[in-house]
């Protein structure tokens, strides 16, 4: 059952969602060379905090940080650690927080230059292919055309889509129904209403889009080992169209 919104809880969403943005703001500075992945993370626990709000993935399923932060072929639910960032580096992050019960979840890609022209092109894709498939997030669409948008613009470009993680709806809980896949033929699913709240999410990666799990149990790497990039937002769909959430 997808549980819709009121106004009221929106606006709440929003301001998690706020805290979200500026999360990713002061992360996206901090990405650097030589920096260890352990820091990050504990630097955007107290960010959270400060803000008077909640990790959101920290114990959740028990992982074990508050932020996932997945490197190169890592494709997402990378866990942070010792590893310290390089030149070259494709550095996806991906945050949530909770604010008075109600979650908000994005990731990013951050491309540590000098990187190669097809990594900053595969990140500039996945981030495309987020936005178009936001757009089609309107009241009267199905819920697959956001799927099968996205799956457009990342196969034009010739990467692949990954199909065992998807984005989902999210409110009092990160992952709520519906499950909405990066891929798929337009026209299907349940039609989109105002107070729906989505998390889109697309992972994309350079070659094939299987997927292995590490033996950490968290992990999610590209099978063939090949560069991968990840962006998300919170968005809502209201009368007036959609509304991004976790955006300044
Ligand atoms: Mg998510």
């Amino acid at each position: 059952m997808i549980i819709l919104k009121s106004p009221d809880e929106i606006a709440l969403m929003r301001q998690a969602g706020q805290i979200v943005a500026k999360l990713l703001d002061f992360l996206k500075d901090r990405v650097q060379s030589g920096v260890k992945t352990k820091t990050l993370d504990q630097q955007a626990e107290e960010f959270i905090r400060q803000q008077g709000a909640q990790p959101a993935f920290l114990g959740y399923r028990g992982f074990p940080a508050t932020i996932c932060i997945s490197i190169n072929e890592e494709i997402v639910h990378g866990i942070p650690g010792e590893r310290r960032i390089q030149a070259g580096d494709l550095v996806s992050l991906d945050v949530g927080a909770i604010w008075h019960g109600y979650y908000a979840d994005a990731a990013i890609t951050i491309p540590v230059e000098p990187v190669s022209p097809a990594a900053r092109y595969l990140t500039e894709i996945t981030q495309k292919s987020m936005e178009e498939g936001i757009a089609k997030a309107i009241v009267g669409n199905r819920l697959t055309d956001i799927s099968h948008r996205v799956q457009q613009v990342i196969e034009a470009a010739g990467f692949g889509v990954v199909r065992d993680f998807v984005g989902h709806g999210i409110g009092k809980d990160l992952h709520e129904a519906p499950a909405i896949p990066n891929f798929g033929p337009a026209g299907m699913g349940p039609r989109l209403k105002e107070g729906m709240v989505l998390a889109i999410e697309p992972m994309v990666t350079m070659g094939s889009y299987e997927v292995e799990i590490l033996s950490d149990g968290w992990t999610a790497v590209t099978k063939d080992r090949s560069l991968s990039a990840h962006f998300e937002h919170t968005v809502a769909i209201t009368p007036n169209g959609v509304t991004i959430l976790t955006q300044h």
